[in-house]
């Protein structure tokens, strides 16, 4: 498998940065993980597309991670020449996500039925929300959840896919938990958002400092890292981004709680598994 980091981003928006996204290349195909701000230029960046997930997990409907659905939604349909059902996993307010994103686009999906002659389908997916357990049983690739820690945001999954002996983990955005613990348990590749605490203290606009309870920082992911005996941590939706010079530090922060291969994410980072 191959991991690679579309967007490094958060909410905050970044001139380098596109929103929350990762790719997993897999045996069965591309897997996107969240559809943050820019997504289908960073897929396009490593010769993926809309039309070729083979499925898009949610990890949960904060905006950051979902702000690009309708983009996804409507390429893939527009851009397909037969009905390409796209497969949706998430937590349970999914479905009701892709209802609404459904309605906000029937102006657009009206104009485009009408000019196209050859589209004579709507766009079209298929919603798998889980709690937690298996997502997608393949022969060659299985995709777990359970759940994780982002309160008030609820619910919210975390997720593993497994190729074989090979298994990568995306925690999304969640402070230290045991349904998390329980997906990193043997992984050979973890992802997991994070900010700094320290400079977020410092910054002290309260809007900032409210994200402190329910993110994990570096410490913390390294120590989540460290208890499931992950092999790799891949720190990404930075905050506050760091420069390039300045991504010694969170590598230095992380390796205070964590001996493993450690990498500081920017968009396209990718990682072997
Ligand atoms: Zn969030
Ligand atoms: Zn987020």
């Amino acid at each position: 498998m191959e991991v690679v980091i579309l967007g490094s981003g958060s909410p905050l928006p970044d001139p380098n940065r596109a929103g929350p996204s990762t790719l997993v290349r897999t045996a069965i195909g591309d897997l996107l993980f969240d559809c943050g701000r820019g997504v289908l230029m960073r897929a396009a960046a490593a010769q993926s597309g809309a039309g070729a997930f083979t499925g898009l997990f949610i990890t949960h409907l904060h905006s950051d991670h979902i702000t690009d659905f309708n983009d996804v939604y409507t390429s893939r349909w527009v851009m397909s020449f037969a009905p390409n059902p796209l497969a949706v996993y998430g937590p349970v307010g999914t479905a009701r996500l892709v209802a609404l994103t459904e309605e906000m686009l029937e102006p657009d999906i009206g104009y485009r039925l009408e000019h196209h002659e050859d589209l004579t389908w709507r766009p079209s997916a298929t919603v798998v929300e889980i709690e937690s357990g298996v997502a997608l049983d393949t022969e060659a690739v299985q995709v777990l959840a359970q759940p994780t820690a982002h309160a008030p945001v609820h619910p919210t999954v975390g997720f593993r896919v497994q190729e074989g002996d090979s298994s990568v983990v995306i925690a999304g955005d969640t402070i230290p938990c045991e349904g998390l613990d329980t997906l990193c348990a043997g992984a050979d590749v973890l992802v997991h958002t994070v900010l700094r605490r320290d400079l977020i203290e410092a910054i002290g606009i309260p809007r900032l400092l409210d994200t402190i309870d329910y993110h994990s920082d570096v410490a913390d992911a390294a120590r989540t890292a460290t208890r499931g005996g992950v092999k790799k941590l891949v720190l990404t939706h930075l905050v506050p981004a760091p420069a390039p010079e300045a991504e010694h530090e969170w590598l230095e922060q992380a390796a205070a709680h964590f001996d493993g291969e450690i990498v500081i994410a920017r968009d396209l980072t990718a990682v072997a598994v």
